[in-house]
């Protein structure tokens, strides 16, 4: 049965170590599933996180989830922009089911766009706070899925800057370290 890991907050020190990567032949072994299994049910049952690290549940290894949910967000600003003007309802909201999570371990930064886009970001490890920073538009990563193969991944816009924000969690970066300005939730 998956369990929900305790998320870890800053600032604690595990979320500023560097972390390691993860041994290949290790990514099937029971530790390994059982940790990505639990990261899966983690974000499943915290709606307000579409990614999430290892060291955010106090593995500090070189692995980090995403949810499709990150690319849906990509859709509906992109059908935003193209009724722009326009009154439509059904461009508001997007159907929220049970997304997939993307796997990535020791992942590579390829390639990033220079062009950066500025946005707001928040971390299910820094609780209540919000940031606006600039990310690059778009990067491709290479990395090892859960089933131990090494796959390239392109992204850009939002899941790209999610991208961005797991990859700086496996440096010991926070988006706070990052942000022009911060602010506090208004729900808290
Ligand atoms: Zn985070």
């Amino acid at each position: 049965m998956p369990n929900k890991l305790q998320i870890i907050y800053t600032p604690n020190s595990i979320l500023r170590q560097e972390a390691q990567d993860v041994a290949v032949d290790q990514i099937k072994s029971k530790k390994i599933q059982s940790l990505i299994v639990n990261m899966k049910e983690t974000l499943k049952v915290t709606p307000d996180g579409v990614g999430l690290a290892a060291p955010q549940v106090n593995e500090s290894l070189r692995i980090f989830i995403v949810s499709e949910e990150a690319e849906e967000i990509d859709r509906l600003e992109l059908k935003k922009q193209a009724a722009k003007g326009v009154e439509s309802e059904d461009v508001d909201s997007y159907e929220h089911r049970e997304w997939k999570y993307y796997v990535f371990i020791n992942p590579i930064v390829k390639k990033t766009a220079k062009r950066k886009l500025s946005g707001t970001e928040g971390c299910l490890s820094v609780p209540g706070k919000f940031g606006s920073l600039a990310r690059q538009e778009k990067i491709i990563v290479e990395a090892y899925n859960e089933h131990g193969k090494k796959f390239t991944r392109g992204a850009t816009r939002f899941f790209a800057r999610v991208l961005q924000h797991e990859l700086d969690h496996l440096e010991g970066i926070l988006f706070i370290d990052k942000a022009e300005e911060l602010f506090n939730s208004d729900k808290s």
